[in-house]
């Protein structure tokens, strides 16, 4: 397939938008993959932020930086991205250009513990407030369990009524798959 699938396309995306140096966040670690992936992307020089609020992510994804040698170019937080702008060091304001929250529920973990609407679109507007003009926030969708449509519904309602004059918003996402497949939203701050 040419199209690109949810994961190539935040993948893409993350490219685009990260040089050598700058900063990024992973807003829900989880299995720590796209931690490790901001990593390389960010280089020595530059450093990444990652939350996640169950402490076996963290510890998960601590354990695969330290195989990849990219844990010092990382600082974990056991604690909700909600918490995002008063965590992140003011000198860093200006200088994040990618973000990405894979939404919902961890697979094989507690599927109770799982992101929710209000926490979600705070971290975002946090984020939109400190993040360098030119960045990039991608959301990845989970929206096949009831709290996800939940959580679909309100950041669908939440990103369309931003200001174009502010930023893009972006929905990427395959029509005609069954079983509610993940989709991407992006947001690119001007
Ligand atoms: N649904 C995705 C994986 C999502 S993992 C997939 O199938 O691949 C989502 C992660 O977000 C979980 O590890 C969960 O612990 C974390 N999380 C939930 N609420 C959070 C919050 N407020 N801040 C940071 N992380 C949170």
């Amino acid at each position: 397939m040419k199209l690109e699938r949810v994961l190539q396309f935040t993948r893409s995306l993350m490219k685009k938008a990260i040089e050598p140096g700058d900063i990024a966040i992973d807003g829900t670690v989880g299995n720590g993959y796209d931690t490790v992936f901001l990593a390389t992307l960010v280089g020595e020089a530059g450093h990444v932020f990652g939350f996640d609020v169950q402490d076996v992510a963290i510890k998960t994804t601590k354990e695969r930086l330290r195989e990849s040698h990219l844990l010092d170019r990382v600082t974990l937080y056991a604690h909700g991205h909600e918490r995002l702008a008063r965590t992140i060091d003011e000198k860093f304001t200006g200088k994040i250009t990618a973000a990405v929250f894979n939404l919902g529920y961890l697979p094989g973990s507690d599927k109770t513990i799982t992101t929710t609407p209000i926490t979600t679109i705070a971290a975002i507007e946090q984020l939109l407030d400190i993040m360098a003009a030119g960045g990039i926030i991608v959301l990845v969708v989970y929206h096949g369990h009831e709290e996800g449509a939940r959580e679909r519904d309100a950041l669908l309602k939440y990103v369309s009524q931003i200001d174009q004059e502010f930023a893009h918003v972006l929905q990427y996402q395959f029509v005609n798959q069954q079983n509610n497949p993940p989709f991407i939203l992006a947001i690119e701050k001007k």
